[in-house]
């Protein structure tokens, strides 16, 4: 079935087109109907089920019609657990209301970034809101927001909420915001707490439970960005910054770079650690209780030392140098989807890493689309298919210890060192 019987605004359904999503997803057909007739919702949701667009586009339809009415002025608050949902949620919705005549103004605000420009950007009000509890509070503290004239409540990844020891702010924050509301409650699981939650704040709910999709399964997207050595750590601050990642495990090959790295970025304002086999275990302790209590944003790792780390909704694991092999490849990337949550991967590819790169790729079975990033591209060539990386045996390449070098290997050596090309046979 396509989106158009659902009766969306024609500018949404260009949003859609322009997303090439043809047709709704299970729950989005479920909810979509229910939300704008301002029924209460209760949906068991995973992640991936696309559970955003499902009570994203019936808010905004709603929303432009207000706009275009001489209605009073509603605010949409939208409760997530993380930062990165967050700003992933703002984003999606901004994206669907690119063609209104009128842009909704949008705000994403969390916590972990500066309080000033969030207060800057509520002046005047706003019409959606989605926020982390804890943040939210601070705000109203500092009188920036005001929840009373927020008549739509969306509680996204309710289960989370809790986990993550939100209970607190979210009664708190319930108190602000006026008795008459149209509530909308998603989470992929319904623990006691969490229903208890759903039955005090719900009225009449349309319950949506759709049976578990396979395919769902949490997953770990992988990405590669080309890039040259000298301009890696640039870019790793490039990307904590613009995606608001707030726990990245960065992995490097030495200690040495785990030490320089790490205060890169520090200098930066990043909150960073270095981890490795030198430090003591009091210290290594230490930063791991930092790093799971979201004290510490980044750990810089290198292999051995990263062997026991296993942090529950860790997002992103970053190969700042490739590993040795493949199997550590999968190794490390296993640290981030753990826990039902996706994760993501990425890894910078240098120059004379491409090919290391593609053996990785092969013994998984998948290709990794290479990205390059404005103001980033690489200017260093890549090396021949079959020349290791620097720091990297290959076993058959550079000579046996105690034999003599062939002439191919020196050959190799010698291309090595001028970085020059050089083509087998
Ligand atoms: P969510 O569950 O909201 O995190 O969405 C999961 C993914 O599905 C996101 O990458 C969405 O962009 C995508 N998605 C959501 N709705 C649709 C749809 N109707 N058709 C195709 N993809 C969709």
């Amino acid at each position: 079935m396509p989106f158009t019987p659902l009766g969306l605004s024609p500018e949404l359904l260009k949003a859609l087109a322009e997303r090439h999503y043809a047709q709704p997803t299970a729950i989005q057909t479920a909810a979509i109907p229910s939300i704008l007739q301002g029924r209460d919702v209760r949906a068991c949701a995973q992640t991936g089920s696309g559970k955003t667009a499902a009570f994203g586009l019936p808010l905004l339809h709603l929303l432009q019609q207000r706009m275009t009415t001489v209605l009073a002025k509603q605010g949409v608050l939208i409760l997530v657990p993380t930062r990165e949902l967050a700003a992933q949620v703002g984003g999606t919705l901004f994206a669907l209301a690119a063609h209104f005549p009128k842009r909704p103004k949008i705000c994403a605000v969390f916590g972990g970034v500066s309080i000033n420009p969030q207060m800057m950007r509520l002046r005047g009000g706003a019409d959606v809101v989605v926020a982390t509890p804890g943040r939210l509070l601070d705000l109203v503290a500092h009188n920036a927001i005001e929840l009373g004239s927020f008549a739509t409540l969306v509680l996204d990844e309710a289960d989370r909420l809790f986990d993550l020891g939100f209970a607190e702010e979210l009664e708190r924050i319930l108190a602000l915001l006026p008795a008459k509301r149209q509530n909308l409650f998603f989470s992929a699981t319904f623990p006691p707490k969490v229903q208890a939650l759903a039955d005090t704040l719900l009225h009449d709910p349309v319950r949506i439970e759709l049976p578990p999709d396979d395919a769902l399964k949490p997953a770990i997207t992988q990405r590669a960005f080309r890039v040259d050595a000298d301009k890696r750590t640039r870019l790793l601050r490039h990307l904590i910054k613009e995606h608001a990642w707030s726990r990245v495990l960065v992995f490097v090959a030495t200690k040495f770079a785990a030490e320089i790295v790490a205060d890169k970025l520090r200098k930066d304002s990043i909150n960073a650690e270095p981890f490795h086999g030198v430090l003591s275990q009091g210290k290594r302790t230490q930063v791991l209780q930092d790093f799971k209590a979201s004290r510490v944003s980044v750990v810089v790792a290198t292999d051995m030392a990263a062997r026991g780390i296993d942090i529950a909704g860790l997002p992103v694991v970053m190969n700042y140098d490739l590993p040795r092999s493949a199997v550590d490849y999968v190794h490390r990337i296993g640290r981030t989807g753990r826990a039902g949550l996706e994760g993501l991967a990425v890894s910078f590819i240098t120059a004379d890493a491409e090919a290391h790169f593609k053996l990785i790729e092969k013994r998984q079975g998948v290709t990794v689309a290479r990205e390059v990033l404005a103001g980033f591209e690489p200017t260093e060539a890549a090396l021949p298919a079959g020349t290791p990386a620097p720091g990297v045996h290959v076993p058959g390449v550079g000579g046996v210890k105690g034999k003599r070098p062939s002439k191919k290997d020196k050959l190799r050596a010698l291309a090595l060192a001028e970085g020059s090309e050089f083509s087998e046979g």
